[in-house]
């Protein structure tokens, strides 16, 4: 059995490491990828972090975050890095489907490879897993890995940034996800000097003036109110891609607004794409989104925060969620 011993005497010798992350990185891979990047050049090893897809506009304020490479924009240069390294971190994310073709490379490599990350039903391809469905966030695991290992003294304010807003981005700033360590930890970052109010603003504050437009028309003209299933659902089309000129980044958390209403426990935020129709689900309490996107959306993810995607026509995605919604919550007012 391989333990944490084994790992820190891993990372005694210098060597190339990689660093991947799930495709559109939100804020915990970004942070966390980020954050365990500056931690291992702290202890002198070589570090390139590697993702699937290009990162939204909101975390260009992170440190590092260009330095990234983006393999749907740098597939050789990916590819290099990924067959150097000696060890490859797999980041937020357990299952090989949601890094795309880099699965295939992930799955070549005779790396040493190490899976920290907080999704429920982790796949087994990795030599060694860090997996805690409890966990706020894969920051808050990184946050944990470092201490554990005996170098929490490494982690300076731009560090803590980074983990600071992972956290903050998968908790909703500490509204859901949350537990009592990630509390500790968050006063830990914050007495070594983490600026969570600058943090705040930047992930927070920085929507455009089209994103304000699109959230408009989506809770305008896009809502739908299931009253009998406390669900409501946004679904948006090609059309509205293209007439508001929506890119990478620009729908995220337009589908935390749905929850906001009274009486919704579900939430589903779909939008037709190209050639595939993607799902991000929320719910509140017992309902399990999860288990929605896992069994018929072809996806997975948290018991309250899920995604999927389908093959099929935006009306058919959309009917086929109202349809299997009787399964996962109780009518109101059932006999
Ligand atoms: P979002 O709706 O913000 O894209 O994702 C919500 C959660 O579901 C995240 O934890 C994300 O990792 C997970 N998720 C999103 N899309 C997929 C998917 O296609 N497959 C799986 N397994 N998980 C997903
Ligand atoms: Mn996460």
């Amino acid at each position: 059995m391989i333990d944490l011993q084994d790992i820190k005497t891993k990372l005694s010798l210098s060597t190339d490491i990689a660093i991947i992350a799930h495709r559109n990185p939100d804020g915990d891979a970004l942070g966390s990828s980020i954050g365990l990047q500056l931690f291992l050049e702290r202890i002198n090893h070589q570090v390139k972090v590697v993702m699937p897809s290009d990162h939204p506009d909101t975390f260009h304020f992170l440190p590092r975050v260009d330095d990234i490479i983006v393999f749907d924009q740098e597939h050789d240069r990916a590819r290099e890095a990924l067959s150097k390294a000696k060890i490859i971190f797999c980041l937020d994310f357990n299952g090989l489907d949601r890094v795309d073709k880099l699965g295939i490379t992930i799955n070549e490599s005779k790396a040493f490879k190490i899976m920290i990350d907080h999704h429920i039903d982790p796949e087994p391809f990795v030599d060694y897993a860090i997996s805690d469905s409890g966990a706020s966030s894969t920051c808050e695991m990184v946050y944990d890995f470092i201490t554990d290992l005996g170098y929490n003294h490494l982690i300076d304010p731009i560090l803590g940034e980074c983990l600071m807003t992972g956290i903050i981005t998968d908790t909703g700033s500490f509204k859901y996800n949350t537990n009592p360590h990630v509390y500790a930890i968050a006063g830990e970052l914050k007495a070594k000097g983490v600026d969570d109010y600058m943090l705040n603003d930047q992930i927070y504050n920085t929507m455009t003036e089209k994103q304000l437009r699109l959230l408009g028309h989506c809770l305008s003209e896009r809502f739908e109110v299931i009253p009998q299933y406390q669900a409501g659902i946004v679904a948006i089309t090609k059309e509205d891609f293209k007439k508001f000129d929506i890119k990478r980044g620009d729908t995220e958390g337009i589908v935390n607004y749905i929850l906001m209403m009274r009486g919704i426990n579900v939430a589903a935020f779909i939008r037709e794409q190209p050639t595939i129709v993607k799902l991000s689900l929320r719910s509140k309490g017992d309902i399990s989104v999860q288990e929605i996107t896992r069994n018929h959306f072809n996806g997975g993810g948290h018991k309250n925060a899920s995604g999927g995607a389908a093959y099929a026509k935006l009306e058919d995605v959309v009917s086929r969620f109202k349809k299997v919604l009787p399964k996962y919550v109780k009518p109101l007012h059932s006999a």
